[in-house]
């Protein structure tokens, strides 16, 4: 029998709120392989977590739900259909407790913007009930929850830089020494469905039109080995870019646009429509959001740094 805390437990400050940051995510290389009988796609990925982040708070109640603010706000479903309140119930039902919580979402990662951002809500949700909880559960047990729940959602329970196979799920983190990456998130007006995005890639590559797959993550993984962010631009790929840029021409401006304002490279993140840009240090990259925004070839230009930290208290 798992420990419950009671109320008099939070009376006295000892539970909750529990506040919980997660970041959102960006491939450095996204490798899609065949289809696989199960309707996924075989891949072979680098997750990397950057510093844009959601924040989930999680009070006691009698009941579950959800209330939120920011990105989304009044188009998203606070119902059971969200990830967060899908992850609440997940592991009640795993540890045997009741999944009776308040929680407010504070949403500062785009909605289907190839981020994450729901996967990424949803990896704070199984942090912040374990702790509200008390389930106290480790964090390969949290992460193996979070595979039923989305194929990113594992990664943002460990966050840093991971390689991830399988349909994504499986994660091994991936050693380097301690360098900060700097990077220009562009953020489109629109968002671009996950589903469709493989779905024309399929069609792309089903009619000879899709370019040539990305090989093994070898060359990207010997980059970040080193700390030049030059000999990373040249390492880091996508194989949905086509796809994402067959769905939004314009795209294709938001990358010309942050090349010519001296970004190392750009790539769409995900599924897109997210653009990402890798710059040489922190002031080039304020200085290449400040012109992406002042060019309107996006909704908005955010400077990021990675890797950091996936779902954490506090
Ligand atoms: P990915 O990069 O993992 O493909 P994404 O960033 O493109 O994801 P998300 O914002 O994570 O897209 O979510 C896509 C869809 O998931 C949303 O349009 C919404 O229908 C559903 N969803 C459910 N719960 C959430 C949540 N808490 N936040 C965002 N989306 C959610």
């Amino acid at each position: 029998e798992a420990w419950r805390p009671d109320d008099e437990d939070e009376r006295r400050g000892a539970i909750g709120p529990v506040k919980v940051r997660v970041p959102a995510k960006v491939n450095l290389h996204l490798g899609v392989g065949p289809l696989r009988r199960d309707g996924y796609h075989e891949l072979n990925t680098v997750y990397h977590a950057i510093s844009i982040y959601d924040e989930l708070t999680a009070r006691r109640g009698d009941t579950l739900a959800l209330t939120m603010e920011g990105e989304g706000t009044g188009e998203l479903a606070l119902d059971d259909s969200n990830l967060v309140i899908r992850a609440a119930h997940a592991l009640a039902g795993y540890a045997g407790v009741l999944p009776h919580a308040r929680l407010h979402l504070r949403k500062q990662i785009p909605l289907a913007g190839g981020l994450a951002g729901g996967s990424a809500d949803a990896a704070a949700a199984l942090v912040a009930c374990d702790a509200l909880w008390g389930t106290g559960l480790s964090r390969d047990e949290l992460a193996g929850i979070a595979a039923d729940l989305g194929s990113d959602v594992p990664f943002l329970i460990y966050g840093g830089t991971a390689l991830g196979t399988g349909r994504g799920e499986a994660i091994s983190p991936v050693l380097a020494r301690p360098t900060t990456w700097h990077w220009v998130v562009a953020i489109a007006d629109v968002g671009l469905s996950t589903p469709a995005a493989y779905r024309e890639l399929d069609r792309l590559r089903d009619s000879g039109a899709a370019g040539a797959p990305l090989g093994p993550t070898d060359a990207l993984l010997g980059a970040l080995r080193q700390r030049d962010p030059r000999v990373l631009a040249r390492t880091l790929g996508n194989d949905l870019q086509d796809a994402a840029l067959a769905m939004l021409p314009a795209l294709a401006d938001t990358l010309k646009a942050g090349e010519e304002a001296g970004a190392l490279t750009g790539i769409v993140s995900g599924s897109g429509p997210t653009c990402v840009f890798l710059a040489a240090d922190a002031a080039d990259a304020e200085r290449i959001a400040a012109e992406l925004n002042a060019a309107e070839v996006c909704r908005e230009a955010r400077v990021a740094h990675g890797p950091v930290a996936g779902a954490r208290v506090g």
